[in-house]
């Protein structure tokens, strides 16, 4: 396979998960009777330009189909995340109601519906039926297709150009990336603003947060290779900020390489300084990977096994793709977890990809009372704790596999 940003042949497997059905196709009950379609699941890493990336057996239209069920406004720390950030940018850029906002990969309306609130112009980019349907019934205005140059022109004009556009958690999941962002070239004003948040390669690595390794992403970004991608399709970074979000993100801002509308922040070279003493662009620092997964992989089956030796039952929480990556890689079956809960009703009834678990809803915890409770989202784990609790008052006893396994 070849770089998907600069085209060398990639020759460093850096981790090897084995096969897995890709994380979003849950089944239906008639999908049961059914087999399934594994492919393998790798991440490379390009030694020219070191972007990591999953090698792909897929096809974005087989991943991202009519059916595609993964809606943000199910978390509640993920909206108030999206409506600080539109206070944030509409303070920071004085946007009003004469500005223009796309969002690219806007789901079911979770971001946009605050910049509607404050009647400023703003419409969605999302190729994915059902939770474009969701933002319509929000009231928002949601244009159905895969963003690149082609729509991008149409775009442009039929609707002129943007003063904001907005990708979160989107730039990983964009199989020709040179072609993503020459459309928000396109599509952005003069001295417009583009921001994008994604998750971050340096806590992946050095954690092992693998569970965030499924074929829907299909890149993994520093800030050192990420910045040098904007840069060959005509887009300057001048800021950057560290989230929380996924075990670790990036916000960075860009701007059109001809705009000089923005003075480039320290933030910026000294993150490019902080990675060159990791050694980002050096292959070294994506070694340990493999080693460190089979680690947390061998503790989680530890205590899965443990448990069911003592009698104790455990069901999961939260039926999110990095779980089917988690539980796939380590042949986790219904011997050893129950059951899974989640919130959004186009999952209750379904059952994962692989591991053929059912997904029910949260009440069954009240119904088959569990010992303990492993929190598939980690990254959302205070938030559910406290749910659980407040909700159910059931003393569960929490897990988490991942950064390391924890019983909380
Ligand atoms: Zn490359």
């Amino acid at each position: 396979m070849k770089c998907r940003n600069c085209g060398s042949e990639l020759n460093h497997c850096i981790l090897d998960l084995g096969t897995s059905p890709p994380a979003n196709a849950f089944l239906s009950r008639e999908d049961l009777n059914k087999p399934e379609l594994w492919y393998p699941l790798r991440l490379l890493v390009c030694e020219k330009c070191f972007l990591v990336q999953t090698e792909d057996f897929v096809g974005r239209e087989t991943l991202f189909n009519p059916n595609y069920v993964y809606f943000s406004s199910f978390s509640d720390t993920w909206l108030k995340h999206a409506k600080n950030y539109v206070e944030m940018v509409t303070e920071k850029f004085g946007l009003s109601e004469k500005s223009l906002v796309i969002e690219i990969g806007s789901n079911d309306g979770y971001l946009l519906q605050y910049f509607k609130n404050k009647n400023i112009p703003c419409y969605g980019v999302e190729p994915t039926h059902l939770v474009a349907e969701a933002a319509r019934k929000k009231g928002i205005e949601t244009v159905e297709e895969f963003f690149g140059i082609d729509l991008a022109k149409r775009l442009e004009q039929a609707k002129g150009q943007a003063d904001l556009m907005v990708a979160n958690n989107v730039l990983a999941h964009v199989p020709d990336i040179h072609d993503f962002l020459q459309g928000f070239y396109i599509l952005l004003k003069p001295e417009g603003v583009a921001t994008f948040e994604f998750q971050y390669v340096v806590p992946l690595i050095k954690q092992a947060l693998f569970d965030t390794v499924y074929h829907e992403h299909f890149s993994y970004f520093s800030f050192t290779t990420v910045s040098e991608i904007f840069r060959v399709n005509g887009l300057k970074v001048f800021d950057v900020e560290h989230l929380p979000t996924h075990g670790g993100s990036l916000r960075v801002y860009v701007e059109k390489e001809d705009s000089g509308a923005f003075e480039i922040s320290d933030r910026v070279l000294n993150l490019l300084e902080e990675e060159k003493k990791e050694g980002v662009r050096k292959l070294e620092f994506y070694s340990a990977l493999q080693e460190r997964a089979e680690k947390i992989k061998r503790d989680f089956l530890m205590f899965l096994l443990d448990a069911q030796q003592k009698g104790k039952k455990v069901a999961a929480y939260g039926a999110a793709a990095k779980g089917n990556t988690l539980i796939n890689f380590c042949g986790v079956k219904g011997d050893l977890i129950k059951y899974v809960c989640d919130k959004n009703p186009y999952k209750q009834g379904k059952y994962l990809p692989g591991s053929r678990l059912p997904v029910v809803a949260p009440e069954m915890l009240k119904i088959n009372l569990p010992d303990y409770v492993l929190i598939i989202p980690w990254n959302l784990k205070e938030e559910i704790i406290h749910e659980l609790r407040v909700k159910y008052n059931e003393n569960f006893s929490f897990v988490t596999a991942l950064p390391i396994l924890d019983l909380i």
